[in-house]
């Protein structure tokens, strides 16, 4: 981050996120790493508003690690009703049995020691490390990925690679407060910075590359039309498709074809090439063969 100052950007993320802190139940004063355990095993495949009922029933039932670990399996799984996918269940009742094991009872503060934990990837291991110990690291889920790409480098996630955004998500993080900085960054990229972005209510209006480079124009378009529409995955779907009815273009030829602008064409043909679904050969275009 050299033309970015990520402080700025810290100040304004923690003041809009501060009125939302409460939101859900895991994030209330006096939940321990376990709850926080808890709480993201549930979040892997269930949305928000549903996680947050059968949280608080869950932790009812099992108020600690070591009553969870002495469960019978199928109180367990009863438990995790309306939850749905009940292998979760099934591998965090492993997990506290391995924690009581292994951890002496105490939930690991590294992601290194969370991930080899049944059921937990990369992912929660990071936000369990995050939220729970507050370790500096980026819980890089799909919000945290795409609002990361479009404030810091101005382009969407997939048109660039993976790497940078990691280097620049952790520039982004704010080490006062890691746990705090990865929750408001995935509410930012779930109710703000959402594929068609709503960048006039959204606290990195003023610092966002996106949002300057000028691809907010989207905005206006996307409230009206699904989110498919506009996006860059559809001006992708619109070179395919040129390129399967002829046996290549140039990028005057795919700006005819599709009828979007140079700009758009240009970095979607880029993507493509670098995913290996069309070649570039000198000035034209044609799908990999
Ligand atoms: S200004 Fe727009 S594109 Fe940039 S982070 Fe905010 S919502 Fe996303």
């Amino acid at each position: 981050m050299t033309a970015l100052e990520s402080s700025p950007l810290r100040r304004a993320l923690r003041a809009w996120y501060r009125p939302r802190r409460e939101a859900y139940p895991w994030r209330r004063a006096g939940i321990d790493p376990y709850g926080v355990l808890v709480s993201e095993v549930m979040l892997q495949q269930t949305q928000a508003a549903r996680a947050a009922s059968a949280f608080e029933g869950f932790l009812r039932r099992f108020p600690d690690l070591s009553s969870l670990a002495a469960a019978s399996r199928g109180d367990v799984i009863r438990a995790w009703a309306g939850l749905g996918y009940h292998r979760r269940a099934v591998a965090l009742h492993e997990a506290a049995r391995t924690i009581v094991r292994v951890h002496g009872g105490m939930v690991p503060r590294e992601p290194r020691a969370l991930q080899r934990l049944p059921g937990v990837g990369p992912y929660t291991a990071a936000a369990v490390a995050a939220i729970a110990f507050n370790r500096p690291v980026v819980a890089m889920d799909v919000n945290v990925r795409r609002v990361t790409s479009r404030v810091v480098l101005g382009r969407e996630p997939e048109d660039g690679n993976d790497p940078q955004i990691a280097v620049a998500a952790g520039l982004l993080l704010d080490p006062r407060g890691p746990g705090t900085w990865n929750q408001a960054m995935m509410d930012l990229g779930r109710e703000v910075c959402r594929p068609a972005p709503r960048c006039e209510v959204c606290p990195f209006e003023r610092f966002c590359r996106f949002r300057g480079a000028g691809r907010p124009g989207r905005v206006t378009a996307a409230r009206t039309q699904p989110p498919f529409e506009g996006s860059n995955r559809q001006v992708r779907g619109r070179i395919v498709a040129a390129l399967r009815v002829r046996p290549s273009a140039g990028i005057a030829g795919l700006v005819v074809a599709t009828g979007i602008d140079l700009g758009r064409v240009e970095v979607a043909a880029a993507g493509l090439v670098r995913d290996g679904i069309v070649e570039r050969r000198g000035r034209s275009f044609r799908l990999a063969g």
